[in-house]
């Protein structure tokens, strides 16, 4: 069988029970080999066969020997290997479910972070390809579907370290800003005047603060009080140089 040698973090993305397929199976694209031993193809980064740089649809015989190496940072996303987008408006996602927390997390830091808790794993990939959104997930099944072109397989549990894992897979700390958008409804903030919000302040917050933003969305309203500071001080794990190892 293929020898399949593991680079990095992903030998741990390898189930002791995963089987390699037997020898009548080959040959076949070495991505469906890696996804097979339990690695989604948003996970690979380079792949070798017999030493020679090979794409994932290359073929893998029975013989073979195969090296696998997790993406190099940041990881690829609909802009290009490298190039991510100068506006942070630019990049987006779509968080599944099991990462929900994270996703608001990262509405929090201004990212486009789609979310939709109806929609199942067809529906996730249908629209994260349409709207070329990187799709974020614990779920692997849904990260080897085809449509899926761009995904990280969050490994953390905890929102917070989640978040710090996808802001630090894509480089993404110089690009957040904080509270300009919705949280519940993922969408930009723009200013609004006080005095055509007045009537909806409380009464403290009428007295001590003069700028507002508004969601257009669902008319939320928001201004920099006394609690800013806690959750900026909450999020600078985040956007520090957290490491899913650590
Ligand atoms: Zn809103």
């Amino acid at each position: 069988m293929p020898e399949v040698v593991f680079h990095g973090n992903l030998a741990e993305l390898v189930p002791c029970r995963a089987k390699t397929p037997p020898r009548r199976a080959f040959p076949r694209a070495v991505k469906d080999l890696l996804e097979t031993l339990g690695i989604p193809h948003t996970e690979i980064g380079k792949i070798m066969i017999n030493s020679r740089e090979s794409d994932p649809f290359s073929p893998v015989n029975f013989e073979d020997r195969v090296e696998v190496f997790p993406h190099t940072l940041p990881r690829p996303s609909p802009w290009g290997q490298t190039g991510l987008p100068s506006s942070v408006t630019g990049i987006a996602f779509f968080a599944d479910n099991n990462v929900a927390g994270a996703g608001k997390l990262l509405r929090l830091i201004g990212f486009d972070t789609a979310m939709e808790p109806g929609l199942n794993d067809k529906g996730i990939a249908e629209r994260a390809n349409e709207e070329k959104r990187v799709v974020l997930s614990r779920d692997r099944n849904l990260l080897k579907r085809r449509l899926v072109l761009f995904g990280c397989l969050v490994r953390s549990n905890v929102p917070w370290k989640q978040a710090a894992e996808i802001v630090l897979q894509y480089d993404l700390a110089r690009f957040s800003a904080p509270f300009s958008r919705c949280v519940p409804c993922n969408t930009l903030l723009v200013p609004v005047g006080k005095e055509k919000v007045m009537d909806r302040l409380p009464p403290m917050t009428r007295l001590h603060y003069d700028s507002f933003n508004i969601c257009p969305s669902c008319g939320r309203i928001y201004w920099r009080g006394s609690h800013i500071d806690r959750i900026l001080a909450r999020l600078e794990p985040i956007l520090g140089n957290y490491q899913a190892s650590e």
